[in-house]
């Protein structure tokens, strides 16, 4: 593929996580240059992001400034892309100033509220840029919520557990909120109450989404990202369960994205509206 019909990429929160698994993959897609590379952390700021994901030296160094760097992406044939994976007090600015500056963000950060979802769909669509806001990357994740809402037809409970390593800021997950909304967009009431029942230590019972359905949040070291959703009935429970072992699960979705967003001009919230 001709240099020129590469889509240019910034990657902000690069010496992440996440961050280097994406500097990883876009610079091994063909259809992808990787133009800049941000991270608040002092310690990497100036080095190669190469070297910092692993992958041999790229000739991009990680600077701490995300407006200049968003300057290089506009500086390309075609429209860039910002994926982001920092962290939910940032993201909300992140995704303003990529979209001010005419750049397609693809955000992995987790965290956004339904207002901050609200104003950046408005602000999208008054730029007319596309832009990507995903909770889960994974494909596996996208079929267990299609499972789920088969099963929700048929099923009045329903809770779910979510299980995340320790570093993670926010509980709940994203992708669990995401996953009760929608089994509530089948406008079914779920978990009728059947006593009245009392917490002897305060959330016991998990949080209560606005759907009445109970979310569970686990954090240990040695977790990556899990979920669970447990359906259950008189004499039988139906569980699905997906399981995250290695952050590289999550650039198959990334890479979609990415070549996804180019196409659109509003804001799309999830994986399986470009499925
Ligand atoms: P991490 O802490 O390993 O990485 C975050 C990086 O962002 C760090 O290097 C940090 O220095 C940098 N950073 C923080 N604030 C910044 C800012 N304002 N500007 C620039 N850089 C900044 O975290 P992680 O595990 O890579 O996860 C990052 C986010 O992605 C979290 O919200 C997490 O929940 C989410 N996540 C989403 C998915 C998904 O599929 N959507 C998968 C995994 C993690």
């Amino acid at each position: 593929m001709a240099d020129q019909a590469k889509i240019p990429v910034v990657v902000n929160g690069a010496a992440g996580k996440m961050g280097r698994e994406v500097v990883k993959a876009v610079s091994q897609a063909e259809d992808m240059e990787l133009v800049g590379a941000v991270d608040r952390n002092p310690n990497v700021v100036g080095e190669d992001v190469g070297i910092i994901a692993g992958c041999g030296e790229l000739e991009v160094p990680l600077l701490n400034d995300l407006q200049s760097v968003l300057v290089l992406a506009t500086q390309q044939e075609i429209q860039g892309v910002m994926v982001d994976f920092t962290h939910p007090n940032s993201v909300y600015e992140n995704v303003r100033s990529a979209i001010a500056y005419g750049v397609r963000p693809v955000i992995g950060t987790t965290g956004l509220t339904d207002d901050q979802l609200k104003d950046l769909t408005e602000f999208a669509e008054k730029a007319s840029t596309g832009a990507l806001v995903v909770p889960n990357f994974s494909i596996g994740m996208v079929l267990l919520q299609q499972a789920a809402l088969q099963a929700a037809q048929y099923f009045e409970n329903v809770e779910i557990i979510e299980l995340h390593h320790n570093q993670k800021a926010d509980a709940p997950s994203g992708t669990a909120i995401k996953t009760a909304q929608m089994l509530a967009e089948l406008g079914k009431t779920y978990n009728p109450p059947q006593v009245e029942e009392k917490e002897h230590l305060a959330g016991a019972r998990g949080s209560v989404s606005e759907e009445n359905i109970n979310i569970h949040s686990v954090r240990l070291p040695g977790l990556l990202a899990h979920q669970e959703v447990l359906f259950g009935a008189p004499g039988q429970l139906y569980t699905l369960r997906h399981d995250t072992s290695d952050r590289a699960s999550f650039m198959p979705g990334v890479l979609l994205a990415v070549r996804k967003v180019t196409e659109l001009r509003t804001l799309i919230y999830g994986l399986e509206k470009i499925l």
